[in-house]
């Protein structure tokens, strides 16, 4: 690992964050965003948001750890996502809790799980396909959502406009002035606690993937490893090698264990 910091991913950190947000910000909702870019604030502004990449499961334990805390934040979930799958009445379920815990539920959009390269696609049909990921995941949860991060965001809408297909993008200009993220398990501007007690700058994004986190500390790749290991356990070889394959490309990390299988 090259810089940042990766040294605690327990919730009893998780929790002193949430301490030191609730102290020195002011917690909003993407859905409050126009109003706030709107009006001076006193208090430094925070956005809280977590992109659900793999596990419904691990976002509603977040998500009560921060009702505790009184904190509301935003899931980002995907319609597309080989690891859930939102019409399951598990996940309805799942989806019900968080949004009665106060939370936000957005879209978190990925183009194509199998393609790497966005390069000439264009704008327009992207914009479509937002539209209509968007409109699915609205039906889902019969409400309307307000937000959108992408999984892998595109060249044309990084730091770009506010709004894509009528919804906040995350990745707007706007927001992404002061970013704190634990993609990949690594804080990569350093350890955020000391951050959030001091805040330099009046609106955060601070992006938290709920996979990364658990009772204990654990490193990204063992993180993944447990994962694979409790999903895979009923499923047949030729399914788990299916499995592997999608969450090897999935987040830029490869689950601990990954060779010690091969050829088993
Ligand atoms: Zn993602």
């Amino acid at each position: 690992m090259t810089g940042g910091w990766s040294s605690d991913f327990s919730y009893g950190y998780y929790r002193r964050l949430l301490k030191a947000i609730k102290a020195n910000f002011q917690i909003r909702l993407f859905s409050e965003v126009p109003e706030i870019l709107k009006l001076h604030q006193e208090k430094p502004v925070v956005l809280l948001r977590h992109d659900v990449d793999l596990d419904l499961d691990s976002a509603l334990t977040m998500a009560e750890i921060e009702s505790d805390f009184q904190v509301s934040s935003c899931y980002m979930l995907m319609t597309n996502c080989p690891f859930y799958n939102l019409n399951d009445q598990s996940s309805r379920a799942i989806v019900s809790h968080l949004i009665q815990l106060g939370h936000e539920v957005g879209l978190h959009f990925d183009f194509n799980n199998q393609n790497d390269e966005y390069g000439d696609i264009k704008t327009d049909f992207l914009v479509a396909e937002i539209e209509s990921s968007a409109k699915l995941l609205e039906d889902i949860i019969s409400r309307p959502i307000y937000s959108i991060s992408f999984h892998r965001p595109l060249q044309q809408f990084l730091k770009g406009p506010l709004f894509i297909a009528g919804k906040i993008n995350a990745y707007s200009a706007e927001l992404m002035d002061w970013y704190l993220s634990d993609s990949r398990g690594n804080w990569r501007e350093g350890e955020p606690l000391q951050m959030l007690e001091n805040p330099r700058k009046p609106l955060l994004q601070l992006l938290v993937h709920p996979i990364w986190w658990g009772d204990e500390h654990m490193k990204p790749s063992d993180r993944l490893q447990s994962f694979f290991e409790h999903r895979t356990q009923d499923l047949s070889g030729e399914q788990i090698e299916e499995f592997d394959n999608a969450l090897s490309g999935h987040l830029g990390v490869r689950r601990s264990k990954i060779h010690n299988r091969k050829g088993e």
